[in-house]
């Protein structure tokens, strides 16, 4: 059994709120939402990261960016979302396999960030 967090919750053995699926991703709540429609669009592969993806993955990644408008309606936000991918530590990355943030509501997300002093 992997010990990859997200790895478990796509095979089923860690309860999930999905609300897409085929064969090579799965799309389920966030558990601590930020926003009213915040969804993880994952890979059914393991891929820790942007930063470890391969030129064999660049199609998958593709198939998900493009079904990213399709969720986001679905899951209640018809006119438009943010997609957030963290990276690594600097990124602010807590899970390490690959995951894009679906976020969108009712009312605008807001600003991107805030920017900092430096
Ligand atoms: P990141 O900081 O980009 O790695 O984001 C990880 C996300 O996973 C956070 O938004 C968490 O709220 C979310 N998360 C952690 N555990 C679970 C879980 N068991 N089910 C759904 N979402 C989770
Ligand atoms: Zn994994």
């Amino acid at each position: 059994m992997s010990d990859c967090l997200f790895c478990r919750i796509a095979a089923g053995s860690i309860p999930s709120q999905k609300v897409y699926e085929d064969d090579e991703m799965l799309v389920f709540r966030d558990i601590a939402p930020a926003r009213p429609v915040h969804v993880l669009l994952i890979p059914r592969k393991h891929i820790a990261s942007l930063a470890s993806v391969t030129p064999e993955d660049a199609p998958l990644l593709g198939r998900m960016l493009a079904r990213a408008n399709a969720i986001a309606i679905a899951a209640g936000s018809p006119d438009g979302f943010r997609l957030i991918i963290n990276t690594g530590w600097i990124g602010g990355q807590e899970v390490p396999h690959l995951h894009l943030h679906i976020i969108g509501g009712p009312n605008p997300v807001g600003p991107m960030l805030k920017r900092s002093e430096e």
